[in-house]
């Protein structure tokens, strides 16, 4: 198995936060639809899934050919249907929206279905014939899987360089737990990898383990798709105390193990974005009676999902807006955070210090890019700390291609698996000798 996952994991005590249609109420959601002509959800999906046609096919009971049509565009389409934000893309482009009618529940139904195709047991996909070239991946996430699963249907060779033990990138290590387990996105590996002709090497890390020249030696071209780095924090001088973390390692030791949180009773969580927000979400879901966000900006412009911190509002999250941390409080452990109150456009403003008791402080302030990895080669270019590619994926480096996060900056696993995919097209193309 490609990823083993333990057993023992805090993750498991989440129930799934949005229950899965049964067939009977997928048929009746499915029989809503208009199947518009110029459909608007299809322009809204990253990966372009033929919308109307999957759910049309729904309707006739024909679920084979349903998820085919999913997994045709996004051979992720079964973690994308648990943990893309729908109510921001597809599901809000859905025209019945305009009509004030409730929109498609087009997330859930591609849950129906493409849990039947696993369950069944159902496969599309067939390596093609060898091509005799082969492909590095490096990083095992969405995008070099997906990637990965395009170039073998065109029958190129394919070793995935992943620096941990396990595949999967962030769907295994950083999705909030309600929304999917870490054996789920394991399982998708294992059904993606399925295809046949993927060697997996974990436990080397480009730069440190092989460097991208060595990579060029031994294959005829490279994907990289490395994602971001560790968490970035305040560099503030009692960093150092227990009980100060990086939220995207927290959430991490949340999915893949146990963390001990006997005698936290009050959390902050630092930062305004999506993976704040799924920290203080699981943090309250793991016991924790008082959990409160903090963040530079008004509410109304915190980068994260609105549903998702409305969600958190009802589950008891609190927010300190307008505050700005300065530094920890505490000796040995952490006891508090101190900070200072912020104008309109998140400056500080003299005389507002403050102090904020927690026993536990996580930082969601970002991650680092691993662009350094690669910026030292010639030919490829870093643009805002990210891989500068073409529409195609390419680099300015010629036989290697990059996509996900280390090229777009972080943004959603749909638009890493577009982005793998896009480039083994263009992959394909170079290694075949056409333009
Ligand atoms: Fe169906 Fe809504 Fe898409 Fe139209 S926009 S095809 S009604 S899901």
């Amino acid at each position: 198995m490609a990823t083993t996952i333990p057993a023992e994991r805090d993750e498991t005590k989440f129930e799934d936060f949005k229950p899965a249609y049964t067939t009977h109420q997928a048929r009746i959601e499915a029989e809503r639809c208009l199947f518009c002509e110029d459909a608007p959800c299809i322009e809204a999906c990253p990966t372009s899934i033929d919308v109307p046609q999957f759910i049309r096919k729904i309707t006739t009971g024909n679920l084979w050919g349903s998820a085919r049509t999913i997994f045709s565009a996004n051979i992720l389409g079964m973690s994308c249907a648990r943990i893309c934000p729908v109510e921001t893309s597809c599901v809000a482009a859905c025209v019945h929206n305009e009509q004030e009618v409730a929109p498609i529940q087009i997330g859930k139904l591609q849950r129906l279905v493409t849990d039947q195709a696993y369950e069944r047991g159902w496969r599309y996909f067939e390596s093609g014939e060898a091509s005799g070239k082969s492909v590095a991946l490096v990083g095992g996430g969405p995008a070099s899987l997906a990637a990965a699963h395009e170039l073998r249907r065109k029958g190129h060779a394919c070793t995935i360089y992943e620096k941990r033990e396990i595949l999967g990138g962030l769907n295994t290590a950083g999705i909030a737990p309600y929304k999917m387990r870490a054996d789920r996105a394991a399982e998708e590996v294992e059904w993606i990898l399925g295809i046949g002709g993927v060697e997996i090497k974990t436990g080397v890390a480009l730069g440190e383990d092989v460097t991208l020249d060595e990579l060029e030696e031994a294959h005829d071209a490279v994907f990289i798709g490395v994602g971001l780095g560790e968490d970035t924090f305040l560099s503030a001088s009692h960093e150092h105390l227990d009980g100060v973390y990086g939220a995207v390692d927290f959430i991490e030791r949340i999915k893949l193990g146990r963390i001990d949180l006997d005698g936290v009773a009050s959390a902050l969580v630092i930062g305004g974005g999506n993976t704040a927000l799924d920290a203080v979400r699981e943090l309250v879901g793991l016991g924790v009676r008082d959990v409160r966000l903090v963040y530079r900006g008004r509410e109304e412009v915190k980068p994260g999902y609105a549903h998702e911190w409305a969600a958190a509002k009802m589950e008891g999250v609190r927010a300190h807006w307008r505050t700005q941390p300065v530094d920890y409080l505490g000796d040995g452990c952490v006891s508090g955070l101190r900070c200072i109150g912020t104008d309109e456009g998140k400056k500080a403003i003299e005389g507002t210090e403050h102090t904020l008791d927690a026993d536990l402080i996580l930082l969601a302030l970002g991650q680092a890019t691993l662009a350094s990895l690669v910026a030292s080669a010639d030919g490829i270019e870093i643009d805002g700390g990210c891989i500068r590619i073409d529409d195609d994926g390419a680099t300015g480096r010629s036989g290697v291609f990059a996509g996900g996060d280390c090229t777009n900056g972080g943004k959603e696993v749909v638009n890493a698996a577009f982005e793998g995919k896009r480039a083994a097209e263009a992959i394909d193309r170079y290694l075949m000798g056409e333009k």
